[in-house]
């Protein structure tokens, strides 16, 4: 009786409390293509996820430049998608007020170059306005001289997600935000051994997928697409740059 009534005051304080204001978010973007190199790419749909898993906010934009393909089955946007959408410049002027004082933003890697520029346009600066968690960066494997050039081999975000959450990434929309916080949220309170033994999942999952267990991306069936490039040395050829020459390893 004692130990019931306890917890229902406890719960009763819990109650009370004022519920704890969203602070973390993903931002999952998606980008068509205003030109045929690989970089020529405008933002084209935002979708911003809370530390909860909801949707804060999604919408498709309008780009300010003329559209040479919509790349829709890699994309999944479609020209009518963009008829009645707002421009970036709507979008920010929103945006600003769900992130409020001080966001955490949880991505996939510190390549995240769409990412700093939509936080940049909304005048927050990386460290001073905000935090960045890279998420890879919590899972990459020390591999020293067996790496060569690198000492840390790194995950993709499907490999990630099949080892650690037993799930493939999905296609849809939205799909990579959700699965950053994901990760995020089953990880944000692990211990070193924790993450040692998901370093070695991933290691695993990888040798597996590798061994044809895995879809072929799509810049891998198409070096280039509706003429332009998908940023990826074609498969097959000995070059050392994508189609279009702008990346190179
Ligand atoms: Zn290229």
């Amino acid at each position: 009786m004692d130990s019931f009534h306890k917890l229902s005051l406890e719960e009763k304080a819990d109650a009370q409390k004022p519920k704890k204001p969203i602070n973390v978010f993903s931002i999952d973007l998606q980008s068509v293509a205003t030109g045929k190199k690989c970089n020529d790419r405008s933002p084209a749909y935002i979708c911003v996820i809370g530390e909860d898993n909801s949707t804060i906010y999604e919408t498709f934009i309008k780009p300010d430049r003329r559209v040479v393909s919509y790349t829709e089955p890699y994309t999944g946007i479609k020209s009518s998608d963009l008829d009645d959408a707002p421009t970036m410049s709507e979008v920010t002027a929103k945006l600003k007020a769900y992130f409020g004082n001080h966001p955490t933003i949880v991505g996939q890697d510190n390549n995240f170059g769409h990412t700093i520029e939509l936080m940049t346009s909304l005048g927050f600066e990386k460290e001073k306005d905000y935090k960045y968690i890279a998420i890879s960066e919590w899972f990459k494997l020390y591999q020293g001289s067996r790496g060569g050039k690198y000492p840390y081999l790194y995950f993709t975000l499907d490999v990630q997600l099949r080892a650690l959450l037993n799930k493939p990434l999905s296609r849809g929309l939205g799909s990579k935000g959700r699965a950053y916080m994901n990760l995020y949220n089953a990880y944000k309170d692990k211990d070193v051994t924790d993450f040692e033994s998901a370093k070695q999942k991933c290691y695993s999952m990888r040798g597996y997928l590798r061994k044809g267990h895995k879809e072929v991306p799509f810049s891998e069936l198409h070096p280039t697409y509706e003429g332009v490039c998908q940023g990826r040395i074609p498969p097959g050829q000995r070059t050392a740059t994508c189609p279009c020459g702008t990346r190179k390893w």
